[in-house]
This record gives C-alpha cells, structure tokens and sequence, in this order.
C-alpha cells in the first residue's frame, strides 16, 4: 500500500467513526468525523501560544466546526452562538481524547501544583438546557414602522467584533474606558436577527458579516439605543444573561489537597485543547 491508498483508507475509516453531538441553539444532534492529529496539534499548538485576542485563532477554531462536521445540510460554523462553540467543543474533546482534561493549578504561597480535572459531561449538559434568547421589538419614528427579531448573536459576529474593537483600539488609540463604551453601543447590533422596514424584510440581513451589520444599525434612529427602558440595549441586558458563557464553563473554585488553600480559576473555550 502506497501513502496516497493509506491516506484514502484513514480517510475512510475516520468516516465510520462518526460521533454525535447535542448543538443547543438548533435542538438536535450532528454527526461528526473524529479530529485527526494534525488538527488537533494545529489549534493546541495556538490554544497555547495565543495571549491576548486572535482573529486567525479564532476562525481557525470554528472552521473546525466545518471540517469535522459529517452531513452538509444542517448548520455552518457561521451560524453557531457561543454556547453551541462551548458544547462542540466539549463534545470533540470527550469523543477524541481519552486521558481527562484536567488543568493544572499551582498554589501562590506554597507553590505546589495539582491537577483539577474537568467535567466535560456536566459542561455538556449545561449547554444542552441553555434557553437562547428570542423576542421581537417594533418601535415608530415619524411614522415609519421598525420589526427587528432578536436573538443570540453568532460567535462569527462576535469575533468579528472583538477584531472591530482591537482596530479601534490600535487606529484611533482609544483607552480602555473608550473600549468599554464602543463595545456597549456597538455589541447590541449583534444581536438583530432580521430587520423590518414598513413591513418588509431587509434581505440578507441575518447572514450579513459584522461590518454590513454595523452599517444598517448605525443608520437606524437613536430610539434603538436611547429610549428609556424599552431601547434594545436595556431589553437585552434584562433578557440575556451575558454570563451565560461563564456559566456554561463553571468558574473552578477547589482547594488544594496539599496546603488547603482555596483557588480559583476560570475555563475558556480555549481550555478543551490543553493536553
Ligand atoms: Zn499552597
């Protein structure tokens, strides 16, 4: 047998190795084809050497999503919350690897270490009961009538995001203060699923990337974003739990066996690629 059969022949049996998992924001399961050793040193290898936000880790992460998956109807990375990044990768994790994942902790004042090991089922099963936010909002200004539906944003749009953000921050040399207050009026936008203009729809509009969504709610009346209680700003943070992804995870709060210290930690959706 030649490399080119042996590959053909991996490929085939990776096939027959197929797996499922829950994917929380459309309620069912998707099969998948198991991670081969080159993808899975390609994202731990920047799952550890990633330090602060990056966009080629991040998209590197989802286009997993797209390789892995078996059946090309269903869902695309593009479309996946945050909490169905959290269960997929749980899920490959727990399916692929069978050594626990554990995280190591070393204790600040006596410095020993000890590993903590992860519950993967337990994150899994977070995720599946995970309530996505739905709800549609309407408003009128000077006679023109807006329907926009509301609900979880993509983790694609959010990424994009964060990378509008670290541009803002390098280009108009905004201080963390201005980030705070850029990412606040700006992440809402995020969450519009579809938009209504006199009643009828703005086409495209929920598969549109994060620039194009930028451009139509800037162009929207201020009332989105400054209308007492009921701006969307407000509905949203009083609908959405913005921990949701915190708690999904689990903060880690344990004591070391050797000194008794508590410590604490909390897990990314980086941590499933430590081995
Ligand atoms: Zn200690």
């Amino acid at each position: 047998m030649n490399l080119e059969n042996a590959l053909q022949l991996l490929e085939e049996s990776n096939g027959s190795h197929l797996y499922e998992i829950f994917i929380p924001s459309i309620g069912k399961d998707i099969k998948f084809k198991p991670i081969t050793t080159g993808q899975q040193k390609t994202i731990s290898k920047f799952s550890v050497g990633v330090k602060s936000f990056s966009l080629k880790y991040e998209m590197l992460k989802l286009s997993l999503f797209d390789e892995l998956k078996h059946d090309d109807d269903d869902i695309t990375s593009s479309e996946l919350t945050e909490i169905d990044i959290i269960a997929f990768f749980a899920g490959v994790r727990l399916n692929n690897i069978s050594e626990p994942l554990e995280i190591k902790f070393t204790c600040g004042e006596c410095n020993t270490s000890f590993d903590y090991k992860i519950d993967l089922e337990k994150i899994i099963e977070r995720c599946s009961k995970y309530n996505h936010l739905e709800f549609d909002f309407a408003f009128d200004v000077n006679g023109n009538k807006y329907e926009l539906a509301i609900a979880d944003p993509s983790y694609r749009n959010l990424i994009e995001l964060e990378e509008y953000v670290e541009q803002m921050r390098i280009s108009m040399d905004y201080n963390d203060d201005d980030i705070t207050e850029l990412r606040a009026f700006t992440k809402p936008c995020l969450y519009i699923k579809t938009v209504k203009y006199n009643g009828s729809d703005i086409d495209g509009f929920s598969r549109a990337g994060f620039v194009d969504k930028l451009k139509l709610y800037n162009s929207l009346p201020p009332k989105i974003t400054f209308n007492g209680a009921k701006s969307i700003l407000s509905l949203i943070l009083d609908e959405f739990d913005l921990e949701a992804s915190t708690n999904m995870m689990g903060e880690i709060k344990c004591t070391n066996p050797l000194c008794l210290n508590k410590l604490e930690g909390v897990l990314t959706n980086d941590s499933f690629f430590i081995i």
